[in-house]
């Protein structure tokens, strides 16, 4: 079993159903198991604004799935959940980015992990750190990469 972490986001209609249902598929995939969820947060939109705010989960799963299948399962799930692709970084119903995968480093045409924004991403590693404080990427702690960044961005979504 290894052990993975996502990034989900969501930001067009009922935002928190998408991500709950993401979450239940990915739950679902063969030998795959969701062993933690953050809480909900929200975020202004990244790298394009000109957009509805974001809402952001993180979750770790222990599969068997080699990492190239989980992204295509996890694209299967975008599709599913009526993601159309318009524009880079534009708004959609469900993102699910791979983060991180046990403790390898990947990169092909198709997949780069540790994903390459995270460490920069406070949507990504607020929740992160909320299910993996003691985490590290590129063999430093999660809690140095957050001193980097502004956590105002990110509100915990009271529910
Ligand atoms: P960003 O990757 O900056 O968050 P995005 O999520 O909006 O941007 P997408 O349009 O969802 O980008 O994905 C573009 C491509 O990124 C996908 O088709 C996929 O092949 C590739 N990709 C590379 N690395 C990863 C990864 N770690 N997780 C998910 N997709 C990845
Ligand atoms: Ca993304
Ligand atoms: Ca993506």
């Amino acid at each position: 079993m290894i052990s993975v972490y996502l990034s989900l986001g969501s930001n067009i209609g009922d935002k928190k159903a998408y991500l709950e249902a993401a979450l239940e598929r990915l739950n679902q995939l063969p030998q795959t198991t969701v062993t933690a969820v953050s809480s909900f947060y929200e975020t202004a939109a990244w790298g394009k604004t000109d957009q509805d705010d974001f809402l952001n989960v993180c979750c770790q799963l222990e599969t068997e799935l080699d990492a190239q299948l989980l992204l295509t399962e996890c694209q299967e799930i975008e599709k599913d959940l009526h993601r159309v692709r318009h524009e880079h970084w534009g708004p959609r119903t469900i993102d699910i980015d791979i983060l991180l995968y046990g403790s390898e480093h990947i990169a092909t045409e198709t997949l780069k992990v540790p994903h390459p924004y995270m460490t920069e991403r406070a949507f990504v590693l607020v929740p992160l750190f909320e299910i993996a404080p003691s985490l590290e990427i590129y063999g430093k702690s999660i809690t140095s990469y957050l001193k980097t960044l502004n956590l105002e961005e990110v509100r915990k979504l009271q529910s």
